[in-house]
């Protein structure tokens, strides 16, 4: 079938080792994100022999997927307070900054005769999820100690995910600061400090990470083996895990230069044309339903992505050294969005090389 997403788990396997391998170097603990890949248990298992003792998702449902994998488990979205059930049945913590939802959480734990882990997730500058003003974080820490169900079990910080506000020194020894600032007030020791998520590497290879923060939730830099600050290869990672595959439905030499008058696309803009002659064109049968055009590259020498619509992508295949026809299948090695996106979607087929 065709679409498909081919998955080398030894590559993850590998590339989940050393980067590690390298974060232990720097005292520091990885937590492995599987959003973007829905949480398939194929992976989660090929990230665990890699070393991975700790998940985590921004969703419950797929926490869920891989209940059955030792590790511990952790909901990196902030909860609804509507899903405190799931969130306490699946996830062993959960990151917060909202009282009323570790409320939510504490309750559910105690329904469920459980002890749930909150972290506390603190405001650094991106402005996305977070506490800004201390006071507030102190007050929330202090509630939280005294819940029966829950245990606070560290703080955290989300950077360059929204606004791209990088993580620096100064950021992340505040987040040590208010750590003391937290274990002052309660009189009790935190143990996870979070420094943020693949964006962090680039600090810590640096040696720009202080002492005291000692995890970071990894996602994009594993699977890709790429730091995502700069967005440079890691040594000794591979960044071809996740290769799709698309067949091709038309050949055919066409101008490059429409021709007509012209109305707007489906953001609303006036699109824009150059003339490069006649080339040879495909279209294959895969679209933005499938994958996402913007962050995926041909695998094929010579291949040129030129873009798509919902169900179908153009590729200039004019200099190409094979000779494509209809019915042959053209290689695109994947980023972050065109990944989540094939892993969504029903239409393509996941096959796992092990
Ligand atoms: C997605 C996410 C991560 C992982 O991000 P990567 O760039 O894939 O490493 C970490 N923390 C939170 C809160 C996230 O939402």
């Amino acid at each position: 079938m065709n679409p498909t997403l081919r998955i080398d788990l030894n590559t993850l396997t590998e590339n989940a080792r050393t980067v590690f391998a390298l974060c232990a170097e720097h005292g520091i603990d990885v937590t492995a994100v599987t959003k973007v890949f829905c949480g398939e248990p194929e992976i989660v298992a090929a990230l665990s022999r890699g070393g991975a003792t700790r998940f985590g998702d921004s969703r419950a449902a797929n926490v869920r997927r891989y209940s059955h994998i030792p590790g511990e488990k952790w909901l990196i979205r902030l909860p609804m307070p509507s899903e405190a059930d799931a969130v306490v049945a699946y996830c062993d913590v959960s990151l917060n900054s909202e009282t009323a939802a570790v409320r939510a959480l504490n309750s559910a734990a105690g329904a469920a005769n459980k002890r749930h882990k909150v972290i506390l997730m603190v405001e650094l500058g991106d402005i996305r999820e977070g506490i800004l003003d201390e006071r507030e974080l102190l007050d929330a820490a202090d509630e939280i100690m005294r819940m029966r169900s829950i245990e606070l079990y560290g703080i955290g910080t989300n950077l360059s995910c929204l606004s791209f506000v990088r993580p620096d020194e100064a950021k992340l020894r505040k987040l040590s600061d208010l750590r003391a600032a937290i274990e002052k007030r309660t009189g009790s020791a935190l143990a996870v400090v979070s420094g943020g998520n693949s964006v962090t590497l680039n600090l810590m290879l640096g040696g720009g990470v202080p002492p005291g923060v000692n995890n970071l939730r990894l996602g994009e830099s594993v699977l890709f083996g790429k730091e995502r600050d700069t967005y440079t290869r890691l040594a000794g990672t591979r960044d071809d895990a996740f290769i799709l595959e698309a067949e091709i439905i038309e050949l055919k030499e066409k101008p490059s230069l429409p021709w007509g008058t012209f109305g707007c696309d489906s953001y609303g803009n006036k699109p824009a044309h150059n003339d490069i002659g006649v080339r040879r064109r495909a279209i294959c049968a895969v679209g933005r339903q499938d994958t996402d055009f913007e962050t995926m590259s041909c695998a094929d020498r010579g291949a040129a992505l030129l873009g798509g619509s919902s169900d179908h992508m153009l590729v200039d295949v004019t200099d190409c050294e094979r000779q494509y026809k209809a019915g042959d299948t053209l290689r695109f090695k994947l980023g972050y969005f065109a990944l989540m996106r094939a892993m969504t979607s029903q239409y393509v087929k996941k096959d796992y090389l092990r």
